[in-house]
């Protein structure tokens, strides 16, 4: 088989900062250890997301210029809405700045306290907006989406025994809708197969609880089904995902990943009675239905993303891509979280760096290192992000220890990869001599953005 090359040439360029080792050392030690208070001007490599980070096409550029501003009823909202009712087959539609602003109408809307929602994994946004609003966000992700070693084509699946038990615990009228997650973020962009998705819908029809997807990667996830599924080799990416929506009474949609847009999102439903109170929690929050938080040009850039995000030779690249890294880098040896998912790729940084105690965060040793050594960025997920710490501030580690490389879509090429593969093995070479760390200064929430750390001598 020939090379899988980028379906893309490149008509504008942005330059790379090239930066020295001494430069980096002192870059981080200005960051204080911590590589969220780095400039971006500074990383050379940046995988800190694939949020929002995508380049746009010709296409999508032309389209910003088509961007009709008039307050309301704007052509290019009936271009967005129109693409999106294409593929969603979604009665109402609203727009919103981006994918959390969709979780929270949901959530203020339709959440009464003490209320349970069963997910595949909840993502952090949309946990902390169901906690915020007071309900209790349950993970009921299969056995083996929680083996970094298994195999197993669709790690995503949600555990329909458990999702069975959890209905039967609390009573569906605790439960005002059920979520799956495609593909699953928080376990490593791991992929939902559609005979899933269809038995998550009928257990929840079955007890009358509406169904709505986190659809952040759905074209990602149609890509799998499309490549590990009976029955779907044949289907376009987009019947795929007519289908996959097809199940869903409603959805919530960050359009920084499978929009191919720089911000956007949006929240859609059947429910002629949601949707009221949708709209007006979106006029009072985001702004008038049919721009929500954005404007008109976002709305024609989204329109035009969505397709693209569909056409199966840039899925076909952007797979390839991340099999190419994830197989090379298993061949050396080192330990990644497996098989590699649909936008990342996870370094096990506990079986990396086995001579750091868990509380000595092994994650960001990995996550600077790989810095200092060649200017790439990435985040940890492990004991920074997620130890939990009792009334005292004593903590206990999280379980995992990964440092997360996620791929920013049609902005890196092949050769950008190789470097990042030579510097993440001439890492894995020095590994000994990479320290753990403890953190100086931490914020009450979310310290992982804004803590500062010290190297342990
Ligand atoms: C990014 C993301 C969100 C939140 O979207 P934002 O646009 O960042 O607010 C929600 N769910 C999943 C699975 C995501 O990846």
């Amino acid at each position: 088989m020939r090379t899988i090359i980028e379906p893309f040439r490149i008509k504008m360029t942005e330059p790379l900062k090239l930066t020295t080792a001494p430069e980096r050392k002192k870059a981080l030690a200005k960051a204080n250890n911590n590589v969220f208070l780095l400039d971006a001007e500074d990383c050379c490599i940046d995988l800190l997301t694939d949020s929002g980070t995508g380049a746009m096409s010709a296409q999508q550029w032309a389209a910003l210029m088509l961007g009709d501003e008039s307050y309301a009823g704007s052509k290019s909202w009936k271009k967005f809405e129109a693409v999106v009712k294409n593929i969603t087959g979604i009665k109402y539609i609203f727009p919103t700045h981006q994918g959390r602003a969709a979780e929270s109408i949901l959530a203020t809307c339709i959440i009464k306290k003490g209320d349970v929602i069963p997910n595949n994994n909840h993502f952090d946004t949309t946990r902390a907006n169901l906690e915020f609003a007071g309900a209790y966000a349950i993970d009921l992700v299969c056995d083996a989406g929680l083996d970094p070693a298994d195999e197993s084509p669709f790690k995503g699946n949600i555990d329909i025994a458990k999702l069975e038990k959890c209905i039967a615990e609390y009573g569906p009228g605790r439960i005002p809708f059920g979520m799956i997650t495609v593909t699953n973020n928080t376990g490593g962009g791991q992929p939902v197969s559609m005979a899933n998705i269809r038995a998550v819908k009928e257990v929840l029809a079955k007890n009358n609880i509406p169904f709505m997807i986190d659809a952040c990667r759905f074209a990602e996830n149609a890509y799998f089904i499309k490549q590990r599924e009976d029955g779907y080799q044949d289907k376009t990416l987009l019947e795929i995902a007519q289908e996959i929506f097809s199940y869903a009474d409603g959805a919530t949609m960050s359009c920084k990943k499978d929009g191919l847009a720089n911000i956007g999102g949006f929240l859609i439903c059947n429910n002629e009675k949601w949707s009221h109170q949708f709209r007006n929690m979106l006029i009072l929050r985001e702004g008038f239905p049919t721009y929500g938080g954005l404007a008109g040009r976002d709305l024609e850039v989204i329109a035009v993303g969505l397709m693209e995000a569909l056409e199966y030779d840039y899925q076909v690249y952007r797979h390839a891509t991340i099999k190419y890294i994830g197989d090379k880098l298993t061949k050396k040896g080192i330990p990644i979280v497996r098989p590699v998912g649909g936008h990342a790729i996870f370094l096990d940084a506990k079986a990396f760096l086995p001579h750091i105690e868990p509380l000595q965060y092994p994650g960001i040793g990995l996550v600077n290192a790989l810095y200092l050594e060649g200017g790439v960025r990435s985040v940890e997920l492990g004991s920074v992000m997620f130890a939990r710490r009792d009334e005292n501030g004593v903590e206990t580690a999280s379980p995992m220890e990964l440092v997360r490389l996620a791929f920013p879509r049609r902005v890196y090429t092949q050769s950008h990869f190789d470097y990042l593969i030579e510097v993440i093995e001439k890492v894995w070479q020095d590994r000994d001599k990479i320290p753990g760390y403890k953190i100086t200064y931490q914020p009450e929430f979310l310290r992982h953005f804004t803590c500062q750390m010290e190297k342990i001598q």
